[in-house]
């Protein structure tokens, strides 16, 4: 669902709004942050649209450089991580310095803020007490957190603020359940074409002929268990002999571009040649965008058994630069290995859908700290505060720390792995990110 994120310095009643919109009593206390931690997080109901509520105040447990960096801080995940910011400020105390600060903040980023003026309590005094917030720009509804006034209007300004539903059309990613959209990438002859026709052949066909954008953009869409299947760009791949074998330019950035329109990419590799350097072309590409993909070693039936130790060992050492990326040994021609395929690539996308709740990641962050501290660089360690993901996938993990040039790569390597590990993801790309929050 789509996030929304409560934002305001402390005190103008952030968590008896969550609470309200969450419709969840008075959360005991925030006086042990770590605590409540897993309370900040809820799902709601905003109209017609469910959404994920997140109050950004309790975040702060570990910002004890007073209120400034609280402000920094949340804004910074607010920005990180929702589609709506619900700015709250507090009407009886007027706007202060502080407030216009995260204003500024929030402004830069482009996504839609709602300003709601809280503690406005009785409708005569609207004027009054929202009058100073209008100059920012922003959206303003008046309301009152404790007492209940104005939460309906603000369900339905927040709702109408969000992304649109998304629609199902010809670009627009099926949802896991409905299958998955899969690119097969490779140099020509490797056996992209015998493969897909493979994998097509024995099943019900359901050929859509999609009229593409290029001439070459051609979908074709398989059901297999129940489950929908549609392969991108698939030129001429119900052709069983090619009249242009041989005269097929290979183009990495054309790859790529298909391997954007799917949700996983199959990189079909000819074990008779070897990984050979337009192979690995495409996939450092592949590994750098973070694209979902799997390699698929095909022709083995041409290796003398004697010789597929060392084939796997080969494989192994050329793609030690992405050693999460599954590799499977097929023949297309004698249809071997190749079930294994599909089931790979939906394993892929699934671990590409994996959300960690807050509570979780933030506990994740502090044990693979403890483990292994950031090393000392120039005399200092970067601090830490918050962990946080990003909405699309694959799971892209976003820490804030206090000093970016103090986190070198191979500390974010052991982040990396840290979070692979606890998470259970294995073969999916991962997006470890450092974003600096001081001000
Ligand atoms: P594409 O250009 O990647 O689509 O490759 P094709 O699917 O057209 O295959 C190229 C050639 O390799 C064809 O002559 C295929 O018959 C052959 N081929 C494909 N897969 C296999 C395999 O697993 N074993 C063997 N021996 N030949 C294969």
């Amino acid at each position: 669902p789509p996030i929304v994120a409560i934002v305001g310095r402390p005190n103008v009643g952030k968590s008896t709004l969550f609470n309200r919109l969450a419709k969840r009593p008075k959360a005991i206390t925030h006086d042990r942050p770590g605590v409540t931690r897993d309370r900040l997080e809820a799902t709601v109901e905003l109209g017609d649209r469910i959404v994920t509520l997140i109050d950004t105040g309790g975040m702060d447990f570990d910002a004890p450089e007073g209120l400034e960096r609280q402000i920094v801080v949340q804004a910074e995940i607010a920005l990180t991580m929702a589609d709506v910011v619900l700015f709250l400020v507090d009407g009886k105390a007027g706007r202060t310095a502080m407030d216009d600060e995260m204003a500024e903040r929030l402004r830069r980023a482009g996504k839609p803020v709602i300003v709601a003026v809280n503690k406005v309590d009785g409708s005569e005094r609207i004027p009054a007490l929202t009058g100073d917030f209008h100059a920012w720009g922003f959206p303003i509804l008046p309301l009152s957190a404790a007492h209940g006034h104005g939460l309906q209007d603000l369900a339905e300004t927040l709702a109408k603020a969000l992304p649109e539903k998304e629609t199902p059309g010809e670009e627009a990613l099926p949802a896991p359940e409905a299958g998955i959209r899969l690119a097969v990438l490779g140099r020509p002859n490797a056996g992209k074409s015998s493969l897909v026709n493979e994998l097509l052949g024995q099943e019900r066909l359901i050929v859509s002929d999609v009229a593409g954008t290029t001439r070459d953009a051609v979908d074709v869409a398989l059901v297999k268990n129940g489950r929908r299947y549609v392969f991108v760009d698939t030129a001429g791949v119900r052709k069983r002999t090619r009249i242009t074998d041989g005269l097929e330019r290979y183009s990495v950035g054309k790859a790529l571009g298909s391997a954007k329109r799917a949700n996983v990419a199959v990189v079909v590799i000819d074990a008779t040649g070897g990984v050979g350097v337009q192979d690995k072309r495409l996939i450092s590409y592949l590994d750098k965008e973070r694209t979902p993909f799997l390699i698929a070693v095909n022709k083995i039936d041409l290796v003398p058994q004697k010789d597929m130790i060392a084939l796997r060992k080969d494989i192994q050492d050329e793609l030690r630069m992405c050693g999460h990326v599954p590799v499977l040994y097929i023949s297309a021609a004698q249809r071997k290995g190749i079930g294994k395929v599909l089931p790979m690539a939906e394993e892929i996308w699934k671990e590409c859908q994996i959300r960690v709740g807050t509570g979780a990641l933030n506990r994740a962050m502090r044990e693979v700290l403890d483990k292994h501290q950031p090393p000392l660089v120039n005399g200092r360690r970067a601090k830490f505060y918050y962990l946080t993901q990003a909405s699309d996938p694959p799971p892209t993990f976003v820490f804030f720390v206090s000093d970016t040039e103090r986190v070198r790569d191979s500390y974010m390597r052991y982040l990396e792995n840290g979070l692979r590990k606890l998470f259970g993801i294995s073969m999916a790309p991962v997006k470890v990110v450092c974003r600096a929050s001081h001000k």
